[in-house]
């Protein structure tokens, strides 16, 4: 595979589609823009990776649609440098926006074959986050704290597991709800206490594991 012209120029059409939608953050936007979208879906795919919308993987997961993917990696207020936990690796393309933004980058995910491609495709471009295979609803005790975690799947509640592995100033993003639609959560530690902001509603496909859905 290939990124030619004509995929950069639907990638720069696709930046300025979220920019219209509300994403302001500049370098999250650079990041959509730098990143090959199509790389990370099935080559029966590509011709549609640059539309803003969601994309089978396999395993009965999704890409998320890249105004969420934005929209996530916005409310995370990254700074180059942090350490930051991806509960969710599914493809790999949020992994590789977060490298992107200089973050120091973990990403679980629990379905053994959507680990390995991504673990190929993040290989091929040249995109180093530490991907681990397992239960990312516990967090990852062995690299906690993080400055920042992103979960990707629904999840019916605020995972304890994820909140104590939050560093001070720390801010865990995360879709909660029911299995049809969720809300999106910022709760940010600040001496000590969580503090939670409510943002729109969205729809995930089911984070399972110890504090999922099972
Ligand atoms: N961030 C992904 C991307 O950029 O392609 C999209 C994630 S997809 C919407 C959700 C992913 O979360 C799926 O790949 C699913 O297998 C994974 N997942 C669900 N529950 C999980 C858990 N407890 N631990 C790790 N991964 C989980």
């Amino acid at each position: 595979m290939q990124d030619t012209f004509k995929h950069i120029g639907l990638r720069m059409a696709l930046v300025e589609q979220l920019r219209k939608k509300g994403i302001q953050d500049e370098r999250v936007l650079a990041a959509i823009g730098a990143i090959p979208r199509h790389f990370f879906l099935d080559s029966a795919f590509a011709e549609h990776a640059y539309q803003d919308k969601a994309f089978a993987i396999g395993e009965g997961q999704t890409i998320s649609q890249p105004y969420t993917v934005a929209f996530q990696t916005q409310l995370l207020q990254l700074k180059p440098g942090e350490k930051v936990l991806e509960v969710g690796t599914g493809s790999g393309y949020q992994a590789a926006i977060l490298c992107y933004l200089g973050a120091k980058v973990f990403s679980v995910e629990c379905k053994r074959k959507l680990f390995l491609q991504a673990k190929k495709t993040l290989a091929h471009l040249h995109i180093k986050p530490t991907l681990i295979f397992g239960d990312g609803s516990v967090g990852l005790p062995s690299q906690a704290p993080f400055h920042a975690i992103l979960v990707t799947a629904a999840a019916p509640a605020v995972p304890q597991a994820l909140t104590e592995q939050l560093d001070e100033g720390g801010r865990l993003v995360i879709p909660v709800g029911d299995l049809e639609k969720q809300t999106m959560l910022r709760i940010t530690k600040k001496e000590g206490h969580l503090i939670c902001e409510t943002f729109d509603t969205f729809a995930f496909v089911p984070l399972t594991g110890k504090f999922g859905w099972q």
